[in-house]
């Protein structure tokens, strides 16, 4: 009998039925035209929901590891200045491919439980007044702490500094989840993956592709040949894929982006929201807090749990694994231990969060840790209750 929980890591996340069965289908020749049926939807869906308004969608066989390094060696050249704040294990493994690709890296250290901080980000593009910065990357949402960056802040910082720095987003864990506006906030390369707001398994890398970032391709010379964008630009304008593409799950990415549309970008945003805010409250009657440090960066779609003092986090998540059968997400580098992360994105309901809400505290029971149970998912449960679309809400 399969007996399945739902998952509460930030990734990858809980597969919906309906993405499960369009992901499972007969062979397809990806040389005939039958192809362009299956990748002309779902590129114009990733269009919709990165909010592109010009620029390519590339979709590479990958994950967004692979994203990360197709965005460098497409853009780039050995010794190019890259400017990136550092404020937990993304950002550092980002920072750390730059280096091993061997770009002169700009280092912004921060605080993990911070965001990038827009005023040294600032003031390091004024002082670059000879424009040696040729990019800027940027965590969208730090998976590893819980924590949100402000992507229109940096560009306003590159616009009100007149720096032409390319903005190099990474969105594996927020895009399809929270708001992402490629458009709006001047983003010449996103980066998303399949298995987190898509709610796919692993193994595509979707990117958006700024006009700008593809004419930085005709002179960046850092080697690439599997994630070229001039191969798949070419081959994608005669509706082709320039090697054997993953049909499935490109047919799945389109039927992601068709549910995600049923229910409103908008409605998928605000439940994501809802979510991490019954979340934080179940969080501050544990008597814990979220480790990111101030509201405004508040992630929708993952919140790191800093344990008390003497309680160790990976146990909780160890024993969620063996006794309940539930994953939740470890603390990473330096905060290994002392956090635990929920994962709130993806395909999930009030009722699937509650009973993540309520292994979390059977956990802490278990392991002697001060929680009465029940104290996280009574206050949850009110809050969901209470904030359960209009009617409730207003007869509150
Ligand atoms: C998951 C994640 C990645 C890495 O993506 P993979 O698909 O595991 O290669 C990169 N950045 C962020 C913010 C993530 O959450």
């Amino acid at each position: 009998m399969s007996m399945q929980n739902p998952v509460f890591i930030p990734g990858p996340t809980n597969i919906p039925e309906e993405v499960r069965k369009a992901c499972d289908m007969p062979t397809l020749d990806h040389r005939s035209p039958k192809f362009a049926n299956v990748f002309k939807p779902a590129v114009a869906g990733v269009r919709r929901v990165l909010n592109m308004a010009e620029g390519e969608v590339i979709l590479l066989p990958s994950t967004g590891t692979g994203g990360w390094e197709a965005a460098l060696t497409n853009t780039l050249s050995s010794g190019n200045k890259v400017l990136a704040a550092r404020f937990g294990m993304f950002s550092h493994r980002w920072i750390d491919m730059c280096q091993r690709h061997g770009l002169d890296m700009q280092i912004i250290e921060a605080p993990w439980g911070e965001g990038a901080p827009l005023a040294a980000i600032e003031a390091a593009l004024r002082a670059d007044s000879a424009h040696e910065i040729k990019a800027v990357l940027a965590t969208h949402n730090e998976t590893a702490t819980g924590v949100k960056s402000d992507i229109a802040g940096i560009r306003r910082a590159l616009d009100t500094t007149g720096h032409p720095a390319m903005l190099f987003v990474d969105g594996v864990s927020s895009i399809g989840s929270m708001p992402f506006d490629m458009a709006g906030w001047g983003v010449d390369i996103a980066v998303a993956g399949s298995q987190k707001g898509f709610m796919l398994p692993a193994g595509l890398a979707i990117l958006g592709v700024s006009p700008k970032a593809l004419a930085a391709m005709e002179h960046a010379t850092l080697p690439r040949t599997f994630f070229d964008f001039r191969d798949m630009t070419k081959a994608y304008a005669v509706g082709g894929f320039p090697y054997t593409p993953p049909v499935g799950l490109i047919a799945g990415l389109a039927k992601s982006i068709e549910l995600l549309e049923e229910e409103g970008l908008d409605a998928v945003y605000a439940r994501h929201a809802r979510f991490a805010e019954a979340t934080r409250r179940a969080v501050a009657a544990w008597g814990m807090r979220p480790c990111a440090a101030t509201p405004d960066l508040y992630s929708a779609t993952v919140t790191a749990v800093v344990v008390p003092e003497g309680c160790n986090g990976t146990d909780l998540v160890s024993l969620a694994a063996s006794k309940y059968g539930m994953a939740f997400g470890v603390g990473l580098g330096e905060v290994a231990g002392k956090v635990f992360r929920i994962g709130h994105l993806g395909m999930l309901t009030d009722a699937m969060l509650l009973s993540g809400l309520a292994v979390a505290e059977m956990c802490m029971a278990d392991l002697g840790w001060d929680v009465r149970l029940g104290s996280g998912v009574a206050v949850a449960q009110d809050y969901l209750r209470q904030s359960h679309g209009a009617p409730l809400a207003a007869a509150a």
